[in-house]
């Protein structure tokens, strides 16, 4: 069975005390509600363990923004997969575009962080997806095919259905664009094509697969209505508890 989950990545937002608040009303949010989807959210780093002291009932699941390619020693400013797992975190984003673009995230480093993580028990959410030029000279699917290939395609079977894939194209990101539910739906197929050609059509109807892109109030439930959509990694829209909720609700 295909989780079914709405992700927040906080990116480099909010305070110490506007974290706190804003965990605080989810954590509310969550007990009273029995959301038909898993919460999840990826604050700032440093306060990820504040996210583990709210959240002790589980009722959202926390997530680092990024992980180390490394497993210890002098790699200033790293985390690593053995500190999130020693805070009992559930798992980490990796591969988000905005690594790629000002941290020079690649495929072949982002293959080997979800080795690491799935070691360490750790889910990861990977993220991939075109720029605005690759999509316009036709390259989206080849784009794609290459992205989820070299970073996936060493696992087990076993192993990638814990995976989870988070098909974000660039030009949606932050930027208020979004891709329409076909646009999505067209991706999200085509990856799990991808994974069912390799892996089988049964490994591949377990693996998650989440849009994200300016996911709003008003249109995730038409985006999440896709057969092949299971969720949303949300930005902007995570920052507001009535937005954020508001997508959970469309899982309702
Ligand atoms: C993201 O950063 O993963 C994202 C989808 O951002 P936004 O929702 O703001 O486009």
């Amino acid at each position: 069975m295909r989780r079914k989950i709405v992700a927040g990545n906080w990116k480099m937002n909010k305070t110490f005390s506007e974290a706190q608040e804003l965990m605080n009303q989810l954590s509310t949010y969550q007990k009273k509600h029995t959301s038909g989807c898993e919460v999840y959210i990826a604050p700032p780093s440093l306060y990820l363990t504040a996210a583990m002291d709210i959240f002790t009932q589980h009722e959202v699941r926390v997530f680092s923004q990024e992980v180390s390619l490394h497993t210890e020693g002098a790699f200033t400013g790293e985390i690593s997969v053995d500190m999130l797992s020693s805070i009992r975190a559930t798992g980490t984003l990796i591969g988000h575009s905005e690594r790629r673009q000002y941290h020079g995230e690649t495929d072949a480093n982002c293959n080997k962080k979800v080795k690491l993580a799935l070691d360490k028990g750790l889910i990861p959410i990977y993220c991939n997806g075109e720029t605005l030029e690759q999509r316009k000279s036709g390259q989206h699917f080849n784009v794609i095919k290459d992205q989820t290939e070299v970073a996936l395609f060493s696992l087990t079977p076993d192993e990638i259905k814990k995976v989870v894939i988070a098909y974000e194209p660039v030009w949606a990101i932050g930027t208020g664009e979004t891709a329409s539910p076909e646009q999505a739906q067209e991706i999200h197929a085509y990856i799990r094509g991808l994974i069912a050609e390799k892996y089988g059509q049964e490994v591949a109807d377990e693996v998650s697969i989440l849009y994200g892109g300016s996911v709003k109030p008003d249109n995730a439930k038409e985006i999440f209505s896709k057969p092949d959509v299971d969720g949303g990694l949300i930005g902007g829209a995570s920052l507001k508890i009535d937005d954020f909720t508001a997508i959970i609700k469309a899982f309702d």
